[in-house]
């Protein structure tokens, strides 16, 4: 028994994974030939897209956003436990990782769900707001280049309704957050993200020790 967040050895990852995943065969696939890329660290565990898609369906979400696409992991299991009006606007610079999530959207026959914009994020969802799209969407993932999480957030805090939810990825950076030693650009970005959002009173809060930690941030008003 315990009063804090259990750590997870090896043995018990395995455990928890045996007992509660249900991964469909196509994000399967897909996780197995991102296994095999270079950069396959910047895609989520199964059981964080697991999780996402719990918490779209607990929200009977039918607005989404995502920045930072990868290979198309989360954005496809999103996309399947949206309602068949479901949209994702997913926002990515890559066209090479992007082409393997367009043929798996594709092949899950989720693709008119997802409206993929090759851009940097920040100009695209300026223009989203810009455009007049205040306060419509329900559900958003920040997963892309740490440097611009705040921008991001500041965007997309605009962007959902009251009530809507952002979650934002590796909130915990392999724990290098608390390694004083460690002043590389990306861990100052998310230690100052973090500190940014616990003082906010425009959310609740809550940080999510799955994967490389998730932070949930629900918009009050
Ligand atoms: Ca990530």
């Amino acid at each position: 028994m315990s009063n804090r967040t259990i750590s997870m050895s090896d043995r018990l990852y395995d455990y928890l994974l045996q007992v509660s995943l249900h991964e469909p065969p196509i994000l399967k696939r897909l996780r197995e030939e991102t296994a095999r890329h270079p950069q396959a660290r910047m895609q989520i565990s199964p059981e964080q897209g697991q999780f996402m898609r719990m918490l779209v369906q607990m929200m009977d979400a039918k607005r989404c956003i995502e920045v930072g696409v990868f290979t198309g992991y989360s954005s496809l299991s999103v996309a399947m436990a949206l309602p068949d009006e479901g949209r994702i606007i997913a926002c990515d610079v890559s066209e090479e990782f992007t082409a393997v999530a367009r043929r798996y959207w594709q092949e899950a026959g989720v693709d008119r769900k997802i409206d993929l914009r090759l851009a940097p994020a920040v100009g695209t969802l300026d223009k989203m707001l810009n455009h007049g799209e205040q306060g419509r969407y329900d559900f958003a993932f920040i997963d892309a280049d740490k440097g611009n999480y705040l921008n991001y957030y500041e965007r997309i805090l605009k962007l959902l309704r009251a009530g809507g939810l952002m979650a934002v990825d590796n909130v915990l950076w392999s724990g290098s957050v608390i390694d004083k030693r460690d002043k590389s650009e990306d861990t100052v970005a998310i230690r100052e993200f973090n500190a940014a959002l616990h003082k906010d009173k425009r959310i609740d809060l809550s940080l999510v020790p799955i994967g490389d930690g998730l932070t949930l941030a629900r918009k009050r008003f």
